[in-house]
């Protein structure tokens, strides 16, 4: 097991892409603190089976994203009860779909605040101890909208573009320290985030569901498919393995060939 003894912090692990990554550092035997929102059950049984994946401890935290002390408190909790955090996946992440002129301001907040403050907020905490330790991965589950814009996701446009900036920041600060920070860059992958804003989507634009897929989604997509949680996870891994250790500042599109254009 490739990741045994090393702690795992992934925001946003309760659905989507999260879940595919927790479990795919959990399968490599690291112990894992699973964040975000859900069902106490359902919560309950992603831990359950986390932790029995990976042999190691598995716990949840629901900081708040969008709360600089939660995500403090939470870093501490991890520390406390699991070791590390050695592994840092920024990943929770929502979307708001709206024309400039009418984007409601307190989701423009929302969507700085979770999409890219906390990974400030994040990497603040960690880092110490990564140095202290004198090894560390920070991964950022980015987009293709850190490199490139749509129409109608100014919040999510802007928060994706600043969070390529602050991990190449990082990566350049940790550079002699063993950490390494990169983004992954997804195009369109298949979760219940891409799912709930096809309505907005078909609102602002004035299309079917149908159209939205193929004429909006895949239409930037060459490969005309989505890409699957379970391939972001596997590029999650390998930059977490000590193989990537000169990989740092990187922001790796996975989206089918979207940005090659
Ligand atoms: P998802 O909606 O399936 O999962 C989002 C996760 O974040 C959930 O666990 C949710 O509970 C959690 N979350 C939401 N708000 C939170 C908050 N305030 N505090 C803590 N946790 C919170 O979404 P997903 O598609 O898996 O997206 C994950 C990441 O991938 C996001 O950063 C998203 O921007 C990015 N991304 C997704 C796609 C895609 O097509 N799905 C493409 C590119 C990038």
């Amino acid at each position: 097991m490739l990741l045994h003894g090393k702690t795992a912090l992934v925001t946003g692990s309760t659905s989507g892409i999260g879940l595919a990554v927790a479990r795919a550092l959990a399968a490599e035997g690291a112990a894992v603190m699973v964040n975000g929102f859900g069902e106490p059950q359902v919560i309950a049984a992603i831990v359950a089976e986390l932790a029995s994946a990976s042999g190691a401890g598995a716990l949840h935290d629901p900081a708040d994203m969008a709360d600089p002390a939660a995500i403090a408190a939470m870093v501490a909790r991890c520390a406390a009860e699991l070791g590390g955090p050695d592994i840092v996946v920024a990943n929770a992440g929502i979307q708001h779909v709206a024309p400039i002129e009418s984007f409601p301001v307190e989701q423009w907040d929302r969507v700085l605040a979770i999409n890219l403050s906390s990974v400030f907020h994040l990497a603040r905490a960690c880092v110490p101890i990564m140095r202290s330790k004198g090894w560390g991965r920070i991964v950022a589950t980015a987009s293709a909208h850190s490199l490139t814009a749509s129409p109608f996701k100014a919040a999510y446009v802007t928060a994706k573009h600043g969070l390529a900036g602050l991990i190449k920041t990082i990566a350049l600060e940790c550079a002699r320290d063993g950490i390494t920070a990169n983004c992954i860059s997804p195009g369109y992958v298949w979760t219940p985030l891409v799912e709930a804003q096809i309505p907005d989507t078909m609102q602002a634009r004035g299309m079917s569901r149908e159209q939205v897929i193929e004429e909006v989604m895949l239409e930037r997509q060459p490969t005309k498919q989505f890409v699957t949680v379970e391939e972001v996870a596997a590029a999650a891994l390998f930059l977490c393995r000590d193989e990537a250790r000169q990989v740092t500042g990187a922001n790796w599109s996975i989206d089918g060939g979207w940005t090659a254009q």
